[in-house]
């Protein structure tokens, strides 16, 4: 699976102990990241992980494209939800598309482990739901 990650500022401590504690999990997949958060989780885990420019820099527009060609299967987005951002128009691009592709998305820890969970059990099979 191609999973994805972007963590604003205020969730990036949260998104690298989350990492760290899923890296086997985490391991076993292709993993991107915008780039200060891929820069952080992979020093913090050793994972590899392809980065994109920073979100401001263009990197969540990088994700949404890939996620539009179908080269995205699950993005865990640690939003903070009482700071908006000067790109957030270009953010929720990103959320109407996973909805559009049928991507699965967390933007918070809990759906996160769910997601992750569920991804190691093999459960997360939707697409033969929507073929
Ligand atoms: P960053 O981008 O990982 O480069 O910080 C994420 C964001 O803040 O949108």
């Amino acid at each position: 699976m191609n999973i994805a990650l972007i963590a604003h500022d205020s969730k990036k401590e949260l998104m690298t102990q989350f990492c760290i504690a899923y890296c086997g999990i985490l391991s076993h997949h292709n993993l991107c990241a915008t780039g200060t958060t891929g820069r952080l989780v992979s020093e913090a885990t050793g994972l590899q992980i392809t980065r994109f420019m920073s979100g401001s820099q263009g990197g969540d527009q990088q994700i949404a494209s890939r996620i539009q060609c179908n080269e995205i299967d699950l993005l865990l987005f640690f939003r903070d939800p009482l700071n908006a951002k000067p790109h957030e128009p270009n953010e929720a691009d990103i959320l109407r598309l996973c909805d559009v592709h049928n991507i699965p998305l967390a933007t918070n820890i809990a759906t996160a482990e769910c997601l992750v969970m569920g991804l190691q059990r093999g459960d997360l099979d939707w697409r033969e739901l929507v073929k």
